[in-house]
């Protein structure tokens, strides 16, 4: 089968590799659509990312498409099922598990190769992360439950509440996916922050009732004013760098919380006068990934349109033109997520 291969920085290649062989309980898919997504553009630029994947490896991780091979002992899915699972299973026995917390599980299994013409999903994967996907609902679509789940966690653990002012700092495929999310949440007003004034224009079609250019603007002086001077209920950092994870602070009113969203690089330190925590009562939190709950919510959030993901896919492009799509992702400013389609 063909597979995109990643030996180091913006060193991507589609290659033939062995399909996989599917044993006792696993599946195979036929992958149709795999979604681009912040983490592999990350991996793409920095040539790995710590702690999620090392070269030469397959990569892509948000996919869908339809089982074409099922393992001994496999009594569901069928053969000819269109599906997506992953992008992790956790044990369900570990202490992390046993606490209810999955997606801190200490033996996660995780999987990659969604950039390929076939996947196999692990036993326990099939078990406990695989979902059927809704006849009207597209490959595409479906491939975003990944990003969608971890989200939906994001925005639960923040406790968005009807009329809440929110401040979402970065507008790319991540700040979007809060902004549509934290709509439905019904919160009063949502303020998105980004450098790039092509992005706020898509996060203003997208619902979002103010944008601030940061490029241009004094951001904290514009959150206060759009806060009648007190600053926003919840902020949410969906970029992943130290410098707008401290700004996230300036932007909460008190008494607020600021979810810190996007994953910075290792070791990265950042700094929070006490005083915020303890004169203003301001909550810092982050979250990471999700659970299998949250996976199978967000798909049917997808599915009942009560969260259109569609408009997130800006296009479409063959495997074969995969390094091409991350280099188009790299530098354009109009792109959110490019569905490859093997
Ligand atoms: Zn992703
Ligand atoms: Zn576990």
């Amino acid at each position: 089968m063909k597979a995109a291969m990643l030996y180091g920085i913006r060193d991507l290649r589609v290659e033939d590799v062995e399909t996989p062989e599917v044993r006792a309980g696993e599946v195979l898919v036929r992958v149709r659509a795999a979604t681009t997504c912040g983490t592999d553009l990350k991996i793409f630029q920095r040539g790995y990312v710590e702690r999620v994947i090392k070269p030469p490896t397959v990569f892509g991780h948000e996919w869908a498409g339809d089982v074409v091979e099922v393992g001994e002992g496999v009594e569901w899915p069928r053969i000819g099922m269109r599906v997506r699972a992953g992008n992790s299973a956790p044990c369900l026995r570990c202490f992390m598990c046993q606490k209810g917390k999955y997606n801190l599980c200490e033996n996660m299994i995780w999987l990659w190769g969604a950039y390929a013409e076939y996947i196999k999903v692990p036993a326990p994967m099939v078990r406990v992360n695989m979902q059927e996907i809704p006849f009207h609902v597209s490959y595409e679509e479906a491939a975003i439950t990944e990003p969608l789940a971890c989200v939906l966690h994001g925005i639960e653990e923040a406790g968005v509440n009807l009329g809440d002012s929110i401040a979402i700092i970065g507008a790319g495929p991540i700040g979007l996916l809060h902004l549509l999310t934290a709509k439905k949440m019904g919160a009063e007003k949502v303020i998105m922050v980004d450098l790039v004034e092509e992005r706020l224009d898509l996060a203003r079609r997208l619902g979002a009732d103010e944008t601030i250019n940061a490029a241009r603007e004094k951001v904290e002086e514009r959150v206060r004013q759009l806060t009648s001077g007190h600053g926003a209920d919840i902020v949410i950092e969906a970029i992943g760098r130290p410098e707008t994870w401290e700004q996230a602070l300036k932007l909460v009113r008190k008494g607020g919380k600021v979810l810190e969203f996007g994953g910075c690089p290792p070791g990265t330190e950042i700094h929070v006068s006490t005083e915020l925590l303890h004169y203003d009562e301001v909550t810092v939190m982050g979250t990471f990934h999700a659970t299998p709950l949250h996976f199978r919510k967000a798909l049917n959030l997808i599915a009942s349109k009560t969260i259109n993901v569609a408009p997130l896919v800006t296009r479409k492009m063959p495997l074969e033109k995969i390094k091409e799509a991350f280099e188009i992702l790299a530098t354009s400013k109009n792109e959110v997520k490019i569905a490859i389609t093997p």
